[in-house]
Formats: C-alpha cells, structure tokens, sequence
C-alpha cells in the first residue's frame, strides 16, 4: 500500500510527526509514504498554509529517510502554485505535488453558493497556473472547489472544457493526476477528481497516476487506498505511480 499526500505538524494545519506519522503508516500497513506538508505561494488572511521553516522541513526528511529501513519514506510538498506568483525550489524533491488552492481571490473571500463563479475562477485560474514546470510530481485534488461551495456541486457542465484545457496543461508538463481519497471522507463521500476527469486524463495522453489519503491526522493514513485501486482496475488502470529522485516508478496495483 502507497499513501502519496501526507501531511504533518510542519503544516499549519498539520497535526502528528513526522515520527507519529512513520509509526502509525507501519500500524496501517502502508509500505511508501510521501510527506507533502504546504507550501502554498500565496497566503491570505484567513489561510497561513505554508512550511514555517522549508530548511529544517528539507533536513528532517533527509534525516528520516536516511535511518527509516522497514517501510520508504519519499520526499515531496504540496506546492501551493498560482499564476501571479512564484518561485523557484531549491532542495531536491522525490516529486511534488501541484496544488492550485485559490482563484485570483483567496477562494474563502469567495460566496460558497455562487457555484457558477467559484467554479470558473478556479478552473481559469488553474489553467493558467500551470505553467514552467519543471519538476516532475502530480496535480491533486482537480475539483477542489466542489469542497468548498455549498452542497457540493460538481464542475458545471458550461465548464468542463476548461476542465480539459487544465488537463492539457498538466500532460504537457509529464505530470501525473492524482487520486484524492479525503474527498470519502466528507459529506460527498467520492474521490477526487471524478472518474470522467481520470479518463480524459488518459485519452489526452496522461500516464501517471497516484494515489493520496491527504491526511492531516494520522488516523487517516493509508485511508480509500483499496477504494482507489478498485475504481482504477474497473475503467482499466492496473499501475499506479510514484516520484522517486525525480522520476516515475511504477508500482503494481
Ligand atoms: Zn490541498
Ligand atoms: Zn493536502
């Protein structure tokens, strides 16, 4: 079992160890983990998702993944990329991960019932986000938003091409999609993105795919793995992905 999207207490909204979180992914028989706290570009007032100190965050990995024998511990972060902003990563990650967490707005000054609106400055925003990478890793939770608004909505279907354009975007840069299992465990109770996107993803071209509980709380590590590979080997998909020192491998499912 693999849980790609991990996050600790260097998140700010991170709660267990980097320890907690290796002892507790032996418990719940997860053999790779990734740790992938935020780094997110832009930080609004309300929202402060960013690693305080990127060094020692760089350093305790490196220390961990250096002594840890019994299961593999992968370096990685949820790069929290926008259009407006950047800024180049000077540490070696195994793969990151590409979060676009906002509009051009942080999206909680946003109406969470106006799902025409949130929906379009996301998926256009999105789209434009991704651009000069160059590092490989995979694009996570491509309908975030449908966690935000109000009762769920999923991508209207006016903008769906705009789900296709982003998706371009992503298999243009080699990057992987990811399948985030969170989204079981709120009121909509469905991975993240919908199958449709997972299935344009490849008829464009896309290849990697991988899979990530997002937990924030090591209770949930390892969580929806089994549901996931489920739902791939149903539409065909019998290899999943991770990034290790900066390529893909392929892992079995
Ligand atoms: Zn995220
Ligand atoms: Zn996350």
């Amino acid at each position: 079992m693999v849980d790609l999207h991990i996050h600790t207490d260097f998140s700010p909204d991170g709660k267990n160890s980097i320890e907690e979180v290796i002892m507790q992914s032996k418990i719940n028989g997860v053999g790779i983990i990734a740790i992938s706290d935020h780094y997110d570009l832009v930080a609004g007032p309300y929202i402060f998702n960013k690693i305080a100190d990127l060094k020692k965050y760089n350093e305790t990995i490196d220390n961990y993944k250096r002594e840890e024998s019994e299961i593999k511990i992968l370096k990685s972060l949820e790069f929290g990329i926008q259009s407006f902003i950047s800024e180049e990563l000077k540490d070696d990650y195994d793969f990151l991960l590409y979060s676009v967490h906002h509009t051009k707005k942080v999206f909680t000054d946003l109406p969470r019932d106006d799902t025409d609106l949130v929906w379009k400055l996301y998926l256009e925003e999105a789209v434009e986000a991704v651009k000069d990478i160059d590092h490989i890793g995979f694009y996570t939770h491509l309908d975030l938003m449908k966690r935000y608004l109000k009762n769920n909505p999923e991508v209207p279907k006016k903008y769906e091409h705009l789900v296709v354009e982003l998706l371009k975007r992503i298999v243009k840069y080699d990057l992987g999609l990811e399948i985030n299992t969170a989204g079981w465990r709120m009121p909509f109770k469905e991975q993240q993105p919908k199958v449709w996107i997972i299935e344009k993803y490849f008829e464009l071209g896309g290849r990697y795919i991988s899979i990530g509980s997002d937990s924030h709380n090591k209770k949930t590590i390892g969580c929806g793995y089994y549901q996931a590979v489920d739902l791939l080997k149903k539409i065909g998909i019998n290899e999943i992905f991770y990034g290790e020192g900066g390529n893909y491998v392929r892992y079995g499912i």
